[in-house]
């Protein structure tokens, strides 16, 4: 079987060209799941929507838990920056589900900011626990 990277309809590996989009990239499921794309059978017959997105695969992990634990259908997609080649992430949901989604990312995020706020405040201290010690 191959499938269309344009739209993944799926085809007899005879074809060359797809006849619904006329993409002429078909490749094996295994290349299809390389590249991050969904086969025909996967496909979610809604439209997605970018809900958010990060800049690190820890953050769109933790995304994707939070909007996993509200059960609404998500998938990450690593992209790259043109031109600064730099990876990021984009987390998308089901058009229908981005009013739920949102506020949760938003919540997710605040508490990733404060995370890290704790975390520089912990180094702070630590610091001024060391300039103290030489006193
Ligand atoms: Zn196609």
């Amino acid at each position: 079987m191959k499938y269309c990277t344009e739209c993944s309809s799926e085809y007899q590996d005879s074809v060359t060209r797809c006849a619904d989009c006329g993409g002429t990239e078909l490749v094996g499921a295994a290349e299809m799941k390389k590249r991050g794309l969904l086969l025909a059978n996967e496909v979610d017959t809604r439209k997605f929507v970018r809900a958010t997105t990060t800049d690190d695969p820890l953050s769109s992990d933790a995304m994707v838990a939070v909007l996993e634990g509200a059960e609404i259908p998500v998938f990450a997609r690593p992209r790259r920056d043109d031109s600064t080649a730099m990876p990021w992430w984009e987390i998308l949901v089901p058009e229908d589900q981005l009013a739920k989604a949102t506020p949760l990312l938003k919540d997710e995020r605040d508490k990733m900011a404060a995370n890290a706020d704790e975390a520089a405040k912990a180094a702070e201290e630590e610091e001024k626990e060391t300039e103290g010690t030489g006193s």
